[in-house]
This record gives C-alpha cells, sequence and structure tokens, in this order.
C-alpha cells in the first residue's frame, strides 16, 4: 500500500500563476496614483513574466518595473514588504484540491509537503490553502537547511512520517527538484506537468487534475 503521498507547493497544489496575478491586480489598485500610469494587465503581465516562475526574486521584478516606467515617488522595498507580507491572501489552490485531500486521508493515507522557499512566507502560503490540517509534515527548505533535491530533505519528510520510501510517492511538477530528487531516495513519482515544465518522461505516472491523483494512487498499488 501506498502509506504517504508527499506534494511539492508551488505549481502542484497552489495556482501560483493565477495567485500571483490576483495578487499583482491587487497591489496594482492599492497603488493606482503611481502605478496608474501602467494599464492593470500591463502591471499584471509584466510581474508575472519578470517572475518567470519564481526564477527571479520579487526585490529584483519590483526594480525593473519601477525603472522601466520611469518611476522614482514609490520605492521597491515598499512593493516587496507588501508582497510578502500579503501575497498569501491571495494564494488558491488549483481545483478539486480539498475533496482530493479529504479522499486521501479517508483512504488512511499520510499526507506531507516538501517546498523550496522561504520561510514563514511559504508556510503562510500553504495555510491559505485550506488544506494544512490534513498534512503530518510539512517541510520549507529555508527553515530545514536544505532544498530539494537534496536527498536528506525527502529523507526527514520520510522519518516524520514514519514511513520508508518504498511506501511513500512523491507529487510535483520541477523535473529536477521534485521528480529526480524523490527518485534519487527510492520514491516513486507522479508528474504535474505546466507550461514551464510540460513533460517529464522518468517519471511513473501523470496527474494533470488533483481529483484524478486518488485514482492514479490506485492504478500504481494494482501494478506496482
Ligand atoms: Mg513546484
Amino acid at each position: 500500500m501506498i502509506r504517504a503521498v508527499l506534494f511539492d507547493m508551488d505549481e502542484t497544489l497552489l495556482d501560483r500563476q493565477g495567485s500571483l496575478r490576483r495578487f499583482a491586480a491587487a497591489q496594482h489598485a492599492t497603488h493606482q496614483d503611481v502605478l496608474g500610469k501602467l494599464a492593470v494587465d500591463q502591471f499584471v503581465e509584466r510581474f508575472v513574466a519578470l517572475d518567470n516562475n519564481g526564477a527571479l526574486w520579487k526585490d529584483e521584478v519590483y526594480r525593473r518595473i519601477l525603472e522601466e516606467n520611469g518611476i522614482d515617488s514609490l520605492g521597491w522595498e515598499t512593493l516587496l514588504d507588501e508582497y510578502v507580507a500579503d501575497f498569501h491572501l491571495h494564494c488558491q489552490g488549483f481545483p478539486g484540491l480539498a475533496a482530493m485531500v479529504g479522499e486521501l486521508t479517508g483512504e488512511g493515507r499520510l499526507l506531507g509537503l516538501i517546498t523550496n522557499g522561504t520561510y514563514p512566507f511559504q508556510l503562510h502560503n500553504f495555510h491559505a490553502l485550506g488544506v494544512a490540517h490534513a498534512f503530518s509534515a510539512v517541510l520549507v527548505s529555508e527553515a530545514e537547511g536544505i532544498r530539494k533535491p537534496h536527498p536528506d530533505i525527502f529523507q526527514r519528510a520520510l522519518d516524520k512520517l514514519g514511513v520508508g520510501p518504498s511506501q511513500a510517492v512523491f507529487v510535483g511538477d520541477n523535473p529536477e527538484a521534485d521528480i529526480r530528487g524523490a527518485q534519487a531516495v527510492g520514491m516513486k513519482t507522479i508528474y504535474r506537468p505546466n507550461r514551464f515544465w510540460p513533460e517529464c518522461p522518468f517519471a511513473h505516472a501523470v496527474c494533470t487534475e488533483l481529483s484524478q491523483l486518488p485514482a492514479i494512487l490506485r492504478e500504481m498499488e494494482a501494478h506496482p
């Protein structure tokens, strides 16, 4: 039996692109007097493009947007502080998240989360998804001092759940950090494709909608 299911957060459970867009639109409205020289859609799309799936940290994203538009009456520090404080207010999970979590725990499976990112920022974002109560282990890389794909962070999560790697599956969207990382400690993997990483041929299974996950796990158990 698959006793534990471990998840990545960003773009696996959390619709980060959609959440970023909602946050950026709200921030544009807050600073309408200054940012209003850009249309809201221009601001949102530039913010998301510069973020590049989290590759560029927000201090640089804001610096560039302000510089590109000749804005000097508002500091990037103000915008960054708001992002750190308020992004979680705009975080939403992918469709079917709560039902999927309920189904897995109802089947007696343990749930865990391993996310690369800053602490407590990522923890606040996770709690905003409304399913944290169902998770028995939550690891944020900054708090752990190690990041995926380092095997120790996967092993630490398995230890907290009290299961071995052969009894656990990892679900994630990053082929190297999530899929290769989990496979290196002996876990089976389920890939969540998106436009940044559309495929991952070495994952054991693919999950395009969260509602499919319970059936995918039962299929993996039937054909180990
Ligand atoms: Mg991710």
